[in-house]
């Protein structure tokens, strides 16, 4: 139940994911209203079975003529009082906030955003279990592709092989487009996989996720096809080590900025400081990236019960490498979930 900071009257819920978190409902039309005294939720009329079937514990309005007006004229109906009505804001479209102002005379709509981003950053056991088991998908598409050869085969032919995979394994739509970022594109954090040929010799990041009931896991490898250099061999090394410490560090009540700060501390000591351009990790849940944040400046700390990434990166000249975990926020420290070798493992 969701719990209104003194500051509000009443919550308008807008932004997908979050509708979803609050009412399991997993079509992409309906908001959720939320008084002191009662929970509402809004969608049209396509939805009308399925949202019979999905959602609980909230009282189901189907609409007409948009969702906001229908809201509106719903609210107007039954003369009920919204007092302070705050609202995603980030999350709601100019044009809708503007819809709101004029449909909602006499009340007054304020910024509560993240409100339930914030709820959803821990989990709960069947959320947790939802993860592990796109985890669990992942890791076995790894493992699949380590059987084919994919020098000379490109980076989209890799991605379709892996999506492939992790679809016939039951994973729901994927949560991104996968990265297959070979030799030079590997330093490119975010190579979506291309028309490039794999050849022999190279770095291969390979950046995926898979879901399972809408429930997301986040993971990178990088692997090599042949022999590396001493220098891409260190860089894989360094970036190995400045995951597990961060792995390590990773417990309830951590600062996330600290966890982020010792990452980044060894892989400057190694002298790629300025190599590493992103921030060490992300939640992950209903969305591949959500809160807390591991970043430097990051005020979030962990808990018990979050999901996150821990993922460095080291990206110089036309190298790079990434290694990328979704782990678990334990009660004492962390478990990954993602259990894929973490070694370099070298691809046909
Ligand atoms: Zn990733
Ligand atoms: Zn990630």
């Amino acid at each position: 139940m969701t719990a209104l900071p003194a500051n509000i009257d009443s919550l308008l819920v807008t932004y997908q994911p979050n509708v979803r978190y609050l009412t399991g409902f997993t079509g992409s039309c309906g908001c959720v209203l939320i008084t002191r005294r009662r929970r509402y939720f809004f969608s049209d009329f396509r939805y009308r079975d399925q949202a019979a079937k999905e959602v609980k514990d909230f009282a189901v309005n189907l609409v007409r003529g948009g969702l906001l007006p229908g809201l509106c004229r719903f609210l107007r109906a039954r003369r009920l009082k919204l007092g302070t009505l705050g609202v995603e804001s980030s999350r709601l479209s100019h044009s809708d906030f503007l819809l709101l102002r004029r449909l909602l005379k006499g009340v007054s709509i304020r910024d509560a955003g993240g409100i339930i981003e914030k709820q959803r950053q821990v989990k709960n056991g069947q959320e947790v279990d939802r993860i592990r088991r796109a985890s669990s998908i992942a890791d076995a598409a790894l493992e699949k592709l380590r059987r084919y050869k994919v020098t000379g085969r490109t980076e989209k032919e890799v991605a379709w092989l892996l999506e492939s995979f992790m679809r016939q394994d039951g994973s729901g739509p994927l949560p991104f487009d996968i990265i297959v970022a070979s030799g030079p594109r590997s330093a490119m954090p975010h190579g979506i996989a291309g028309d490039r040929v794999i050849n022999k010799g190279e770095p291969v990041v390979i950046d995926m996720g898979a879901t399972v009931d809408g429930y997301c896991c986040d993971i990178t490898r990088t692997f090599a096809t042949g022999s590396l250099s001493s220098r891409q061999q260190k860089i894989y090394r360094t970036v190995g080590e400045a995951q597990e410490l961060a792995i390590q560090a990773a417990e309830p009540g951590a600062a996330c900025a600290g966890v982020d700060k010792l990452a980044r501390e060894h892989i400057t000591a190694a002298g790629f400081g300025e190599a590493f351009g992103h921030s060490l990790g992300h939640g992950v849940g209903l969305e591949a990236h959500e809160g807390p944040l591991l970043a430097p400046g990051s005020v979030d700390t962990l808990a018990s019960g979050m999901t996150i990434t821990i993922e460095p990166g080291i990206y110089t000249g036309r190298t790079g490498v990434r290694i990328e975990d979704t782990v678990l926020v334990t009660g004492t420290g962390a478990e990954a979930l993602t259990v894929f070798p973490r070694r370099l493992l070298i691809l046909k």
